[in-house]
C-alpha cells in the first residue's frame, strides 16, 4: 500500500484579498512542515495513527493554527482544547476535552485510547490523566495566547454588544473585516494511509472564539469531528461544530461509503453540501482505504495540504485553488 497524509487547518471566510502574498506563504509554510513531519513517520514505518499525530503536533506548536498554541479564547478569556485520535483497524479513539495545560492535547487523545479503558476525558480529569502519562503540561495557560486571537475574541465581544450572542461575523461587518482572515474559525486535522493499509484520523481545536465556557464541539466527539474504519475511510471535520456533531458529519461520509456504495469524493461532497444546506459552515479532509485523498469544503477556503511516494508537499488555501507544490 502506498503511504499518504492530508491535513487540514481549518475552514473559513479564508478570502484572498484578506492575505497578503507573506500571510499566504507563511500559512503554506506551516502546512508543508506539517505533512512533512506526519510523511516522514509512515516512511519510518510508522503507523497511520503515529503519522497523523505527528503532524497535528507540529499544527498544534504553530501559533498561526487555532490548536495548541495559537488557541482562540472563550469567552471568558480562557483556553479550552479539545482533540480526538481515531485508529481505522479497530475503531479504537480517544479524546480530551476542555483542556487549558497540556502542551500537545492530540498527544492526549491519543494516550486516553492506548491505555483503552475510557474514549472521552474531559477537563481536569483529562489533565490529571495527561500528567500522570507523563506529557509535556504547562503551568500557565497563557502559553497558548496570541495577540491575534486576543484581538479576534475582542471584536466578537464587540459585535455581541451590538447584535446579541447568536452573531457570527459576517463577510461585510467591519469588525469581522478587522478580525483577520479566519473569523471564528480554525482547527487542525490529518488522516493516513500507512504501509500496512490501516487509517488513522487526528483533530485537534481551540473550538469557536468567544464560545462559552464548557462549550465541547465537534472535534473530539468520534463520528462527529473525527473519524476512521479501515473499511471504508478516515475523516476529519472543520466548520461550525454544532452542525458537525448534530449531523454525525464524519461518521456519515464512511456511512454513505459503507451502505450506499459511494466513492470517498462522493461521499464527502454530499456531506458538506447536505451541512452547506443547513447551514453548517466548514470543511474536511478525508482518505480511503486505496489512498484516495478527498478535500470537500462550502466555506471560502480551507488551510490544506497532502503527500504522499508520488509527490511532495502539495497545499491549497481558497476554496477555488487546486494544491499546488510548497517549495
Ligand atoms: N469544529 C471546531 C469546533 O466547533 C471549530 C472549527 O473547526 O473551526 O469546535
Amino acid at each position: 500500500m502506498k503511504p499518504v497524509i492530508a491535513i487540514h487547518a481549518g475552514a473559513g471566510n479564508l478570502l484572498r484579498e484578506n492575505f497578503t502574498p507573506g500571510d499566504a506563504a507563511q500559512y503554506r509554510a506551516g502546512l508543508a512542515r506539517a505533512v512533512k513531519a506526519g510523511f516522514s513517520a509512515l516512511e519510518a514505518a510508522g503507523t497511520a495513527l503515529e503519522a497523523a499525530c505527528a503532524a497535528v503536533a507540529e499544527l498544534e506548536d504553530n501559533p498561526i493554527f487555532n490548536a495548541g498554541r495559537g488557541s482562540v479564547f472563550t469567552h471568558e478569556g480562557t483556553h479550552e482544547m479539545d482533540a480526538c485520535v481515531m485508529r481505522g483497524t479497530d475503531r479504537a479513539a480517544g479524546a480530551v476535552t476542555g483542556v487549558s495545560h497540556i502542551v500537545h492535547p492530540v498527544l492526549a487523545a491519543r494516550a486516553v485510547m492506548l491505555e483503552g479503558r475510557h474514549v472521552l476525558l474531559s477537563g481536569a480529569g483529562a489533565e490529571a490523566f495527561a500528567r500522570e502519562a507523563g506529557l509535556e503540561m504547562t503551568a500557565d495557560p497563557a502559553y497558548f495566547d496570541t495577540e491575534r486571537r486576543r484581538r479576534e475574541l475582542e471584536l466578537a465581544l464587540e459585535l455581541e454588544r451590538r447584535t446579541g450572542p447568536a452573531a457570527v461575523l459576517s463577510e461585510d461587518d467591519p469588525c469581522a473585516a478587522a478580525a483577520g482572515p479566519d473569523r471564528k474559525f480554525g482547527t487542525v486535522g490529518a488522516v493516513a494511509l500507512d504501509f500496512n493499509g490501516h487509517l488513522a484520523a487526528a483533530t485537534s481545536t481551540g473550538g469557536m472564539t468567544n464560545k462559552r465556557c464548557g462549550r465541547i464541539g465537534d472535534s473530539p466527539i468520534p463520528g462527529a469531528g473525527t473519524f476512521a474504519d479501515d473499511q471504508t475511510c478516515a475523516v476529519s471535520c472543520t466548520g461550525h461544530g454544532e452542525f458537525f456533531i448534530r449531523y454525525q458529519a464524519a461518521g456519515d461520509v464512511a456511512a454513505r461509503m459503507r451502505y450506499l456504495g459511494e466513492s470517498l469524493e462522493e461521499a464527502a461532497s454530499a456531506v458538506i453540501g447536505m451541512l452547506a444546506g443547513v447551514g453548517g459552515r466548514g470543511g474536511l479532509v478525508a482518505v480511503d482505504r486505496l489512498g484516495r485523498v478527498s478535500f470537500a469544503l462550502n466555506s471560502p477556503g480551507m488551510y490544506r495540504a497532502m503527500m504522499s511516494e508520488d509527490e511532495g508537499p502539495l497545499a491549497a488555501i481558497f476554496a477555488d485553488e487546486a494544491l499546488t507544490p510548497v517549495l
